[in-house]
């Protein structure tokens, strides 16, 4: 869109109004009029048009202006058209409509430059979020491509440096062998790096589509805990998951009842356990993000223990919808997140004042893989005793 281009929808049920907004709108170069008469013809107009502005009455027989532009703003997928309420002097209220999602309003009868004025000036804020959503554009799509173009010759050369260990081109001595050994875990540092970096700009160019289907997520914590467990190993952290049975009510007497990973599950026990922890979900997503967790409680945590405790609650927080709640908490006895700290750990590339190779991505890509599954993520902590981040999902 130019100055000098624009398409302006105005929704009126007076067509003396909408004459008169064509005479004025319609004689400007480069602007370009709809009418349409109420507030559902807007909507359905919007289906198939991104005008560059709205002028919208606001009192309307049927959906008034204001539920119009609630409505318009409901539409997540859209991009952004500035709405100019327009009312009469005696009525409605300049509060409600800018609450409700309008950007400016003019009262009738308006003075002819003064519309002009307001119009120019939502324009230009258009113009404005049009190029910004352009930019942001092009940056995901930047990196989505240079990330991609870098995993390429990372994988081939840890492929390679791993024949040389092998001693496919000769036997490499051992301060050789160890240097290599350093280049192949670095490269698999960056190489973790690059596919974290790549997941998060296809969650923020809303390109991850989630492959949704019935899973349990006791058996992906099951999972998780083994797959980590060598890590935790080398640092002598005692790594376990305790699992509520989900039938039983949360008492001293239930919590005796609850099943550690390390007994020896009947297989009926651990069959049962499975069916109480069904969600529906993306597999590779929610695995992701319970690596990443526990990732994250090992490499912070020096001494003592992880506990990855499930449980099912009725009340869960108010953001999800569903009567019952899985909560999968991952409790370390690392060195705690200060407060400060606390309310930023989820924005992108945050990270501590600590010397830990890390992308900081890894907590808000998690966050967002919560919210994406209609759950969400918290975190407790405590400076020197440790951190609980806890995932909530709806139970199927
Ligand atoms: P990364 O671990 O790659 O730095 P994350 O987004 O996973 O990125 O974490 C962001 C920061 O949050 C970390 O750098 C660290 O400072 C802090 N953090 C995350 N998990 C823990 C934890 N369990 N204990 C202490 N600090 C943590």
């Amino acid at each position: 869109m130019s100055f000098q281009s624009a398409r302006i929808l105005a929704v009126d049920d007076i067509p003396d109004n909408l004459f008169i907004l064509d005479s004025i709108l319609g004689d400007v170069d480069g602007y370009f009029l709809d009418c349409v008469s109420d507030g559902e013809a807007a909507l359905s107009y919007l289906d198939d048009n991104k005008p560059d502005l709205i002028l919208l009455d606001v009192m309307m027989p049927g959906l008034d202006g204001y539920e119009v532009t609630r409505r318009i703003r409901q539409i997540k997928a859209a991009p952004y058209i500035p709405i100019l309420l327009v009312t009469a002097h005696d009525q409605s209220s300049l509060a409600e409509g800018l609450d409700s999602g309008a950007d400016d309003f003019i009262r009738k009868p308006f003075d002819i430059d003064e519309l002009m004025a307001r119009v120019r000036s939502l324009l230009r804020l258009k113009r404005s979020l049009d190029e910004q959503q352009a930019m942001i554009r092009q940056r995901d799509d930047f990196v989505a491509r240079l990330t991609h173009d870098l995993r390429t010759p990372l994988v081939a050369a840890n492929r390679m440096l791993s024949l040389c260990l092998q001693g496919v081109f000769g036997d490499p001595p051992d301060d050789m062998a160890e240097a290599i050994e350093n280049v192949v875990t670095n490269n698999e540092n960056l190489l973790q790096m690059t596919n974290t970096l790549l997941q998060v700009y296809r969650h923020e160019a809303g390109q991850k589509k989630l492959v949704r289907s019935p899973l349990s997520i006791y058996s992906l914590a099951k999972e998780v805990v083994q797959e980590l467990k060598p890590l935790a190993e080398e640092k002598a952290l005692a790594l376990k998951l305790v699992a509520q049975p989900s039938d039983v009510p949360e008492t001293s007497t239930a919590k005796t009842a609850a099943v550690t990973h390390s007994d020896d599950d009947t297989k009926e026990a651990a069959k049962k356990m499975e069916q109480s922890y069904c969600t529906e979900g993306d597999r590779i997503e929610l695995r992701r993000l319970l690596t990443n967790l526990l990732g994250n409680a090992i490499k912070f945590t020096d001494s003592g223990s992880i506990s990855v405790l499930l449980s099912v609650s009725q009340s869960p927080p108010t953001q999800i919808p569903s009567a019952q709640v899985i909560e999968v908490a991952i409790q370390d006895t690392g060195a705690g997140i200060e407060p400060e700290a606390r309310d930023k750990i989820f924005e992108w590339f945050y990270q501590g004042d600590h010397m830990r190779a890390g992308s900081g991505l890894g907590l808000h890509l998690s966050k967002r893989i919560a919210e994406m599954h209609q759950g969400t993520l918290t975190l407790e902590s405590e400076v020197g005793q440790g951190s609980t981040f806890t995932l909530f999902l709806p139970k199927l």
